[in-house]
């Protein structure tokens, strides 16, 4: 802690301090707490659309699936902690068996 009052100086300490207890909280799972990782992840589809004259509305014609349900990239945990990497997730599990 310096004396200062560097804002940047402020902001990376703080920067810093979130990051080590992001990195504890991943590391140091409470044994207390259920832990299942988590994540939502959307597929794309591609629709077309008809015009029913009798109505004046667009009617939904057909869909396509255009990708592949993929892993989200950013993984979080029931017992809270968020925003976390594939690899950060499987560390939290593997600390939490232990
Ligand atoms: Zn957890």
């Amino acid at each position: 802690m310096s004396d200062d009052h560097d804002p940047e100086a402020t902001l990376q300490e703080w920067k810093e301090s979130m990051q080590a207890e992001h990195a504890e909280a991943i590391a140091e799972p409470d044994p207390d707490a259920d832990h299942t990782i988590e994540g939502v992840a959307q597929v794309s589809y591609r629709m077309t659309f008809d015009y029913d004259a009798d109505a004046g509305e667009l009617v939904r014609a057909s869909t396509e699936q255009v990708d592949d349900l993929a892993d989200p990239e950013l993984l979080s945990c029931v017992c809270g902690v968020r925003g976390m990497t594939r690899e950060e997730a499987r560390q939290h599990l593997a600390a939490a068996v232990e």
